[in-house]
């Protein structure tokens, strides 16, 4: 067997973004000894990446905000499949996570009178988002990993966990007692045992083609839950972000902040008509301006405008902008126009106004595209940037259907249900990561001496890893089945749904399992890329195939999913959910489960607000 560098924790964090750093420093404030492993350098996860802001109602810049109004948001935009005691605790914890953020040295951009600024974003009925410029996440990395560093973290950076480990010595039984890895440096193997384990691995992005996420994002803790035994949810609802970059080819599928459409920019086709205007879903006409000007009062601060169609949930705009690009209408490069250059000629000083409020986009666009966006409109389209589903978690605890395994973050289902809206996974994170580190805690606490490791299984696990080697460049090409998948993906299970479509790339899907048990690779253990994309297609495939499953059995289309053989929404699916889990044989099980019901009280202010 090869060697192990071993390590021994209370909780052990697997993943240093917003979530697992939260994780961190909650459950070492409470004196457990914690472990937190990161696939890259501390610093680099998703949430650095984060641009527009945090929702948190701290009714700063309009008080008629509060926790009811930004719950009753969360589960419109969830189309109520949310996960609603996550919504409830969401709405009234944000707030207070949020000014511990400020009280460890997260500078946010300030009021004239010196309180925390709030933007607005798409869904939020008032502006919501606390943020610094278009560079929240690196403010927030920024003050978790100084404050979670002073709380005592041990860190293992550039490690990959490859498998959980569990007592029985079998996947799918029994408790968490650790996590099996490698280092990326040296290849060296490493075994994290641990009384309880927090999975915060962020999203599935690289699963498609075109996607807003880095290579880190090929599903590891979904799959690692998932083979431990832990129930996935909502796996159907992934969000294509509306706004992608386009063009330049290279670039396609980076991120355009919502907060560009929060400033003031607007949507346009080839025809120069802005097309959002167009179509305004019943549920949200009330609340959305039916005139350009009315919209841009909203921009600015108006209390009595209401906020411009471009401003509706991303699964809408997204799929507004798929129809205007296949109805001929599109931009040069396949997406239509975002502009907020035209705000010059409402605003003195615009040019000024969007490189201090949009600085990111400004540079980027600069230097990717060589756009100047207080000049020109940009050239954008739909990018897939979010999982809904994940790791099925108590609300309360964030542990998930595995003893002593807890998740919270991207990695976690519920708090969205079938939509997410812009600016609430930041708040998510902080309030979840700090459940989620306190009950992995309380459960290290509670559950004595950690359990002693299956040596048998950490043999399977590492030499399973190493057969890729055994078979040499004559083996399957790792990057090929990855490449395969993530067009298959995209253009079977994309932003537009059908079955025939769906169960097509099931098949290839399984075919792409049996080459991904044949890959071969060259090199040695030290920094190759090509082994690491070999252990990765196993995640990706896994939540590529739950992804595929779940959207086929849920034959309407609601939030995020759209379906073109099921255009509406049902009443029989507006109560369910739908779980995926590993069976006894080891085939996927799927499952339609009734939602728990929801207390009157909160009925009650989602009725009123509707
Ligand atoms: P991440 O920050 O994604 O971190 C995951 C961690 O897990 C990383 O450290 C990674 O290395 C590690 N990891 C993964 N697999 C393994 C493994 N096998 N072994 C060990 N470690 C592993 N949301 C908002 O609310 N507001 C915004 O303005 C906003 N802007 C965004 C802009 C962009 C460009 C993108 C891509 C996303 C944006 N989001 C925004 C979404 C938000 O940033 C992410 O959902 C969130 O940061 C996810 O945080 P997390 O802590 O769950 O995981």
């Amino acid at each position: 067997m090869p060697e192990f560098q071993r390590f021994s924790y209370d909780v052990l964090v697997i993943g240093a973004g917003g979530a697992g750093l939260r994780a961190v420093i909650e459950a070492a404030s409470s004196g457990a000894k914690v472990g937190v492993v990161c696939k890259s350098l501390l610093g680099k996860a998703h949430t650095v990446m984060a641009e527009g802001g945090i929702a948190a109602a701290l009714a700063n810049v309009d008080d008629r905000d509060n926790w009811r109004v930004h719950f009753a948001d969360t589960m419109r935009g969830g189309q109520y499949l949310n996960n609603w005691r996550m919504a409830e605790l969401h709405a009234k914890e944000a707030p207070e996570c949020v000014r511990e953020l400020e009280a460890w040295g997260a500078l946010f951009d300030r009021t004239k009178d010196g309180r925390i600024l709030q933007r607005n974003f798409g869904g939020h009925k008032y502006p919501r988002l606390a943020h610094v410029g278009d560079r929240t996440g690196l403010e927030m990395i920024r003050t978790l990993q100084d404050h979670g560093i002073h709380c005592g973290m041990e860190v293992h950076m550039e490690c990959t966990v490859l498998d959980l480990l569990m007592d029985s010595g079998r996947v799918g039984s029994g408790r968490v007692t650790g996590a099996v890895g490698y280092d990326r440096e040296k290849g060296h193997f490493y075994l994290w045992q641990a009384k309880a384990v927090v999975i915060a691995t962020g999203g599935i992005g690289r699963a498609f083609k075109v996607t807003s996420n880095s290579w880190e994002y090929t599903g590891d803790g979904l799959a690692l839950a998932y083979r431990a035994g832990a129930e996935l949810q909502d796996m159907e609802f992934v969000q294509f972000h509306p706004t992608g970059m386009v063009w330049p080819i290279s670039v396609r599928g980076i991120l355009v902040t919502e907060g560009v459409r929060g400033e003031g920019g607007v949507l346009r086709n080839s025809e120069g008509r802005r097309f959002m205007f167009d179509d305004i879903p019943d549920n949200y006409k009330s609340q959305t301006a039916d005139n350009e000007d009315e919209g841009w009062r909203y921009t600015q601060g108006d209390k009595n405008a209401r906020r411009p169609p471009e401003l509706l949930t991303r699964d809408h705009v997204a799929r507004c902008i798929n129809r205007e690009v296949k109805a001929g209408r599109g931009s040069p490069h396949g997406g239509v126009y975002l502009d907020i250059a035209w705000i010059k000629e409402r605003l003195p000083k615009a040019e000024e106004h969007i490189k201090r409020k949009l600085p990111s986009m400004y540079h980027q666009f600069k230097q990717l595209a060589d756009l100047d966006i207080t000049r020109e409109p940009m050239e954008v389209g739909p990018t897939t940037h979010y999982m809904m589903g994940g790791i099925r978690v108590d609300g309360d605890s964030q542990m998930s259907t595995v003893p002593g395994l807890f998740a919270a973050g991207e990695a976690a289902a519920g708090l969205h249900g079938a939509n997410r809206l812009g600016g609430n996974s930041l708040s998510d994170l902080v309030v979840f990561g700090r459940r989620a580190g306190r009950y992995a805690a309380e459960f290290a606490r509670s559950n004595g001496s950690a359990a002693s490791i299956n040596e048998d299984q950490l043999q399977a696990v590492t030499a399973a890893a190493l057969v890729p080697f055994e078979r040499g460049l004559a083996g399957e090409n790792p990057y090929q089945i990855q490449y395969d998948l993530q067009d298959t993906m995209q253009d079977l299970v994309g932003i537009v749904r059908t079955q025939p479509e769906m169960e097509q790339a099931l098949a290839k899907i399984a075919q792409l399992n049996t080459r991904a048990a044949h890959t071969g690779i060259g090199g040695n253990r030290q920094y190759n890329n090509g082994w690491h994309t070999a252990m990765d297609l196993s995640s990706m495939l896994i939540v590529s195939e739950a992804v595929t499953r779940a959207a086929i059995l849920r034959k309407e289309s609601r939030g995020a999913q759209f379906r073109e053989d099921y255009p509406n929404k049902d009443a029989d699916w507006s109560k369910h959910n739908i779980i995926v889990k590993r069976g006894s044989e080891g085939g996927m099980l799927i499952q339609k489960r009734p939602l728990p019901p929801i207390p009157d009280e909160l009925k009650a202010i989602i009725e009123e607000m509707k």
